[in-house]
């Protein structure tokens, strides 16, 4: 049997396991499960795995519950600039998008600039106008308000702080979202989407959107998804570093990304996760933080769904 499946997260972070009532926790357990059943019938079928990660990612954007898509975090100026990428293991083909606003999917647009532009990476109003081009839907400033997200961004606004959204144990909403997958054709895709960090200024990316720092994908070696505080992220280059040490050094996925994830982002005060499936189906998920939501389902039907440490 040809080995496939789909690992999916909905970001990492600081969570206090007696702020999550039932009811809330069953509520992320259910759009979890959701999102990956959603990739894992496409891949079941002989689908592709760029199609089953932007249909997964696509379902996380559009619950309200994560960071991304509907539900994304506030900026200092009180708008929501979301990232998105997504990258084709087979090809090393890639498509991103950087603060862009009003976009409902922006990991869509990110795909339609991997398909339809001579880019990589657009942002802010021009990549808005290519997103209207290509007749991907637009919502109003009003579909990406929550009350919830209104009230961090004032909290973290007067502290003049800039958070991880998954840090404010008052909020009950967590999370940037991702997906890895392994098709039955061999191929391997990744794609990520976030709101960004709480109260970011300057027109701040992070590193959902940046190709081998966030989002990462090769036939040769594995499918990655990135999350935490981008910034580490990205001088770490985290999710190009774990290919290049299996590739380089070969060292297994579980190898590689122990030691990018526990040793090597924590020596620099980087906190988060991440996922990742290799050429092979091998999955991970680590994280050193108290939490991550995920997930995943693989070709034996074994699925997951987690939260804390488990
Ligand atoms: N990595 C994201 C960023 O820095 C945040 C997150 O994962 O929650 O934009």
């Amino acid at each position: 049997m040809k080995n496939y499946g789909i690992m999916i997260h909905g970001g990492a972070g600081t969570m206090s396991k007696a702020k999550m009532t039932k009811w809330k926790t069953e509520a992320y357990r259910q759009a979890l499960k959701r999102a990956y059943s959603i990739g894992y019938q496409n891949l079941h079928k002989g689908g592709g795995a760029m199609d089953a990660v932007l249909e997964a990612v696509v379902v996380l954007e559009n619950s309200s519950l994560f960071n991304a898509g509907k539900g994304s975090v506030f900026t200092h100026e009180g708008d929501h600039e979301m990232d998105a990428a997504i990258m084709e293991g087979k090809t090393l083909q890639a498509g991103a998008v950087a603060g862009v606003k009003y976009v409902k999917n922006p990991v869509c647009l990110a795909d339609v600039v991997m398909k339809k532009s001579k880019h990589v990476l657009v942002s802010g109003e021009k990549a808005l106008e290519f997103a209207k081009e290509q007749g991907l839907e637009i919502e109003s400033k009003e579909y990406f308000y929550e009350e919830v997200r209104h009230k961090q961004w004032q909290k973290a606004l007067n502290a003049g702080k800039v958070s991880l959204d998954h840090d404010e144990e008052e909020s009950a909403k967590y999370g940037t979202v991702g997906a890895v997958a392994l098709d039955k054709h061999g191929n391997l895709a990744a794609a990520t989407s976030t709101g960004g960090m709480v109260n970011k200024k300057y027109g701040r990316i992070g590193d959902s959107s940046l190709i081998g720092s966030g989002t990462y994908a090769n036939n040769e070696t594995c499918a990655i998804s990135c999350t935490g505080h981008g910034e580490y992220y990205i001088r770490a280059v985290v999710a190009h570093d774990i290919s290049a040490r299996m590739l380089y050094k070969e060292q297994s996925l579980q190898e590689a990304s122990e030691e990018v994830i526990m040793r090597v982002l924590p020596a620099m005060g980087g906190r988060g996760g991440m996922i990742g499936i290799d050429h092979e189906g091998n999955m991970v998920m680590p994280f050193n933080t108290k939490g991550m939501y995920r997930g995943f389902k693989n070709a034996k039907n074994e699925e997951f769904v987690g939260i804390f440490k488990e």
